[in-house]
């Protein structure tokens, strides 16, 4: 089998012309969107993501504004500049750009944000709507992975009684895409979540008619590496092949790849990381499934980059007008 290669951009293309569309119409009703991003001190990684927000909302019409507190901000300063922008009139989102300084309390703060401006859909107020229902937004990242799965299903029958199998359970990606499934009384697929302490892994993902796989494992084994080569160790190279290897994917099966490792493209003989022409380790950005093999077991997958990265992103816009439409109803 040769999977189809489900293509997140074009999805996020589809859900930013949408977006575009429903700006068009607030704004014709006077009402201007608008996402308010938040960061403390400068950090190359944020502004990463900060200009990727600004271009994503300038496309469709959002606008954009990035507050930038010095990196000695105090958790009382940056709780009175949350508590500032939750009052404000012409803010309809918020972002917490991560990562934080380390006297701020992430979790904290973030709970500070009122839920009708929460764009990331992690208050515990949102959260809680994925359980009850009644939720206008949900965290971005599973927003999107339900979203390709509900595509890439359409020609198979819809969701219903399908074995799920999501591989990692953080509070912000494996957990509620799990709530997400289950919200149909009647129609939902049969989930099984498995983790870091999970038994049999593989005897999980072979039942998997559908797997969607989130641990971010071989970045955190390069990360802990580096950490003891720092400290003055001399570890061995770590095991960074993909977690989910072909031998674990059922036939047939639908895998959506949420992970993002930014890791070295191999070792030397000497056990060193291999480096570019610059003298730079040489570095590679691949997901937790072993991609070339499993195009060979499954009959649809997303790729890394490309597949549940840029609908993530799309999804924060979507998010952004599901707020702007709830705070402007008052
Ligand atoms: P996390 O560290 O909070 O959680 C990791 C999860 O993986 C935990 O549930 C842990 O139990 C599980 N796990 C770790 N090792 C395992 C193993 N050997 N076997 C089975 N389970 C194991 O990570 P996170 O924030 O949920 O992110 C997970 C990955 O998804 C990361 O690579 C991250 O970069 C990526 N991510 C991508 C997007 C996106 O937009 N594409 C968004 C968020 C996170």
């Amino acid at each position: 089998m040769s999977a189809k290669i489900i293509d997140g951009e074009a999805v996020a293309e589809q859900i930013r012309q949408q977006v575009a569309r429903e700006v068009h119409q607030l704004v014709a009703s006077g009402i201007k969107p608008s996402l308010a991003a938040v960061q403390v001190g400068e950090n190359p990684a944020s502004k990463i993501y900060t200009n990727m927000q600004a271009k994503a909302c300038e496309a469709v019409g959002i606008e954009y504004k990035l507050i930038t507190l010095p990196e000695t901000t105090s958790q009382e300063e940056l709780l009175e500049e949350i508590n500032r922008l939750n009052h404000s009139d012409t803010i309809s989102g918020i972002i917490l750009q991560m990562p934080l300084p380390q006297q701020i309390d992430a979790r904290a703060v973030q709970m500070e944000i009122s839920p009708k401006k929460d764009v990331e859909g992690v208050h515990p107020q949102n959260m809680g709507k994925l359980f009850y229902g009644g939720g206008t937004v949900a965290p971005c990242t599973p927003m999107a992975v339900v979203e390709l799965i509900k595509r890439t299903c359409n020609n198979q029958g819809g969701l219903a009684g399908k074995e799920v199998v999501i591989v990692g359970h953080s509070e912000i990606v494996g957990k509620p895409i799990a709530a997400i499934l289950l919200q149909s009384p009647d129609a939902s697929p049969t989930v099984t979540v498995c983790h870091i302490a999970t038994r049999d892994l593989t005897f999980h993902t072979r039942r998997a008619e559908i797997l969607i796989v989130a641990t971010g494992v071989s970045q955190a084994r390069w990360l802990r590496y580096k950490q003891m080569k720092k400290a003055g160790e001399n570890p061995p190279p770590p095991d960074l092949s993909p977690l989910i290897k072909a031998d674990m994917i059922k036939d047939g099966a639908i895998v959506i790849d949420v992970a993002i490792n930014r890791i070295p493209k191999g070792f030397d003989e000497n056990g060193e990381p291999i480096k570019n022409e610059n003298g730079k380790i040489a570095m590679q950005t691949v997901g937790d499934v072993d991609f070339q093999a499993a195009c060979e077991k499954a009959s649809a997958i997303t790729p890394v980059p490309g597949g549940v990265g840029p609908v993530t992103t799309a999804m924060l816009l979507a998010n952004t007008i599901a707020c702007t439409k709830e705070s402007s109803r008052k």
